[in-house]
């Protein structure tokens, strides 16, 4: 008989508990077993957070781990269901993608019971813990590539009204960034699967590089306001500070604003995020490596914009994004 995925505990049990999500074995590795944390204080919101998604994002399973020393004291009400590693085989390998298929788990919801590995995890999540709730915070950050500010990010939804929710939730994390994204087709995506399913579903970034205290404190400070807006915790609300400012704005980036390198080479930042640049300003310079004779290319701002997000210091190829530039959310 084929395993299906299951859970190893009754997520209806009142208080905390604790046990695995198991994702089946398949022909290319053995079974996971994905440890989840549940509190169930009854009636309320239902929330799933999940960290992890990305093996070399590991903000997300950190503030994860944190939640869960502090939210049995905190929680008044509702169920939190907290799944702080996704993709234990990407985390293990500090990649992006899970090293034994390949695949981007970010890229194959609904996932299928019969594929592999990605897919597997893809499918047990979908079935046994997205049905359980109605708001789900999923936890990213830049990884080693890409610099953040601290932001909450959706993308464009075609329900007006599940749009509308889901920036004012964005927003309540109070973080100095909250952007509505518009992507190129993209298929798969964890989000899209689930507001199609009318739920609010809400992406934390922060990035990149190494992962920082002053970084975590901020994403957890970022959560709880989350956790307080959903009503599930009691107490203030605070501004977290970036930059030794607190101040947050909703802007939106654009498939269009993508900032693409002409060529392939190291990428040098030339701004920080949250920088204005008028039509004309130094993004970065693609510095080709092939040759000393060749020149290095200068990358300028197309309009008057705001930096939501760059690359970091590295190599990249041709046509490869290298800034996101956004301006306020025109509502
Ligand atoms: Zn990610």
């Amino acid at each position: 008989m084929t395993e299906t995925p299951h859970l190893t505990f009754d997520l209806e049990a009142p208080g905390v508990s604790t046990g695995h999500l198991v994702v089946p074995k398949g022909a290319d590795c053995w079974a996971l077993s994905l440890p989840v944390f549940n509190l169930n204080k009854g009636e309320g919101p239902r929330l799933l957070i999940t960290g992890g998604c990305h093996g070399n994002e590991l903000e997300g399973p950190i503030v994860a781990r944190r939640l869960i020393e502090w939210l049995p004291e905190a929680q008044t009400c509702g169920r939190v269901i907290i799944l702080p590693v996704l993709n234990p085989p990407a985390v293990q390998a500090w990649s992006r993608n899970t090293p034994i298929d390949g695949l981007n788990l970010n890229r194959v919801f609904p996932g299928r019971a019969d594929g592999s590995v990605t897919e597997r995890i893809a499918d047990a999540v979908s079935r046994l813990l997205l049905p359980m709730a109605d708001t789900v915070f999923d936890l990213h950050s830049g990884g080693p590539s890409w610099d953040l500010p601290p932001a909450t990010t959706t993308h464009p939804i075609d329900d007006a009204d599940l749009m509308a929710k889901t920036v004012k939730m964005a927003e309540a994390f109070k973080l100095p960034l909250t952007l509505v994204w518009e992507h190129s087709d993209t298929p798969g995506m964890f989000d899209t699967f689930a507001q199609g399913q009318g739920k609010v579903f809400i992406c934390a970034e922060f990035g990149g590089g190494m992962v920082g205290s002053e970084a975590l404190a901020i994403y957890e400070a970022g959560v709880r306001n989350g956790l307080v807006a959903l009503g599930l915790v009691q107490g203030e609300t605070d501004y977290p500070t970036f930059r030794r400012k607190k101040s947050s704005q909703t802007l939106e980036t654009l498939a269009s604003d993508k900032l693409k390198s002409p060529a392939r080479g190291i990428f040098e930042p030339r701004c920080s995020v949250l920088d204005e640049v008028k039509q004309g300003d130094l993004i970065g310079i693609l510095h080709q490596i092939e040759s000393l004779s060749a020149r290095s290319i200068d990358l300028r701002a197309p309009t008057t914009s705001i930096v939501c997000a760059i690359r970091s210091g590295l190599h990249v190829e041709g046509d490869e994004e290298v800034a996101l530039l956004g301006r306020p959310l025109k509502r």
